[in-house]
């Protein structure tokens, strides 16, 4: 008789989840092309190109001496507070925005309930939600991007939670102020509507919207923001959600207690003032979007218009067949590292995150090796 396994003890709705693919590490690939670290280009993860700020590298050394204490995330609450003019009591910290947006699912989602979210939407809704056991309602994009009024037809009495990227991951899509001021209108009051903001800090200010205006107006709404991306801590694991104080309360019960590390916070709070480092962030970003997508079009290849802070290109088939695959390991093989988006319902692209302008160009030239210059 074979000994009895935990594992299959294990809830079938944890066993049944697709575990979330990182992009591949430099150091990973070094080792498997026998390629040099100091030669491979990540354009994988949508980090900032630029490293960490100057100001949160001074904070993260001045801090060192205080790692055998606990943390204490009330500065970088109080900095948020100020800078943002959201009460205190508004704000939830997480050990990335990734934290807090399984908070909402860890205070809001259970067997027999459901959440909303879009086809091609960022990969951690679904893991949100089926790691507590509900069940995601995927609602058909459009155009590549969210179908509010799909989304809102698509709500049910069980539903608790809605994810909305703005701008999405994987697509770069982007809706407008108007258009989620309605829905947030139009949507149940009893359901959590919230609007993932990681990459709202590349907007070109035509672009931009208030949403910190609609807090007071809708008791539902939880904002989420990170400084994974225009203020390149992403390997600190830093981001916060601003909200009801109602549902702060929520879910600072489902939070671990130390959630945030000391050199996060202390990061966090010196990058938030490093308004030099945040605009070259943005100008590098948008340059590096037109410097790409003028790349794209010398090819001759289709891209989803971006407001992040990458760029998703459509490789073309050939006789019928998906090639974004092995485009994918022509460039590893040159040292060039971007995303595979097949686990979202696009197999025929791949997202490629905005590096420096040599950075860009390295993976330009590859792709155009790849030969996908032809019509
Ligand atoms: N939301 C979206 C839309 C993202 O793309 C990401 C990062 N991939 C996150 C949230 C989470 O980022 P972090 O946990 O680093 O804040």
């Amino acid at each position: 008789m074979t000994p009895a396994d935990p594992c299959e003890r294990a809830p079938a709705y944890v066993r049944g989840i697709a575990p979330y693919q990182p992009g591949k590490p430099i150091t990973e690939l070094a080792r498997e092309m026998g390629l040099e670290e100091a030669n491979i280009v990540k354009l994988a993860s949508n980090e900032n190109p630029l490293g960490i700020s100057p100001r949160a590298r001074a904070a993260i050394e001045a801090a060192l001496p205080e790692l055998a204490r606990y943390p204490d995330g009330f500065d970088l609450a109080r900095a948020l507070s100020r800078k943002l003019g959201v009460a205190m009591d508004r704000i939830v910290l997480g050990n990335g925005s990734n934290d807090v947006l399984e908070m909402v699912g860890g205070a809001f989602l259970a067997p027999g309930r459901s959440s909303v979210y879009s086809q091609h939407a960022f990969a951690v809704y679904p893991l949100a939600t089926q790691s507590r056991g509900a069940r995601g309602i995927v609602v058909p994009a459009k155009a590549y991007g969210h179908d509010l009024p799909a989304m809102l037809k698509a709500i049910e009495p069980e539903t608790r939670v809605v994810f909305i990227a703005n701008p999405n991951n994987p697509t770069g899509t982007l809706l407008t102020g108007t258009e989620i001021e309605a829905f947030l209108r139009a949507a149940p009051t009893d359901v959590v509507v919230v609007i993932d903001e990681a990459y709202n800090e590349y907007l070109p200010a035509a672009a931009r919207y208030d949403s910190l205006q609609w807090l007071a107006r809708h008791r539902n709404l939880v904002i989420t923001r990170t400084f994974s991306k225009a203020y390149g801590l992403a390997g600190l694991r830093v981001g916060y959600a601003l909200c009801d104080p109602s549902i702060a309360d929520l879910l600072n019960r489902v939070r671990q207690p130390f959630n945030v590390n000391n050199l996060a916070l202390v990061a966090a709070i010196a990058a938030l003032d490093d308004e030099p480092f945040l605009r070259k962030s943005h100008e590098l970003n948008l340059a590096g979007l037109a410097q790409l997508t003028g790349g794209f079009k010398r090819l001759g290849l289709a891209w989803i218009p971006s407001f992040a802070n990458f760029v998703t290109v459509e490789i073309p088939r050939e006789a019928g067949a998906s090639r974004a695959g092995i485009v994918y390991q022509q460039l590893l093989r040159a040292g060039v590292i971007v995303r595979p988006v097949a686990g979202y319902a696009l197999p025929d692209h791949l997202r490629v995150t905005v590096g420096l302008p040599e950075e860009n160009e390295r993976f330009l030239t590859a792709l155009l090796a790849a030969a996908l210059g032809k019509p």
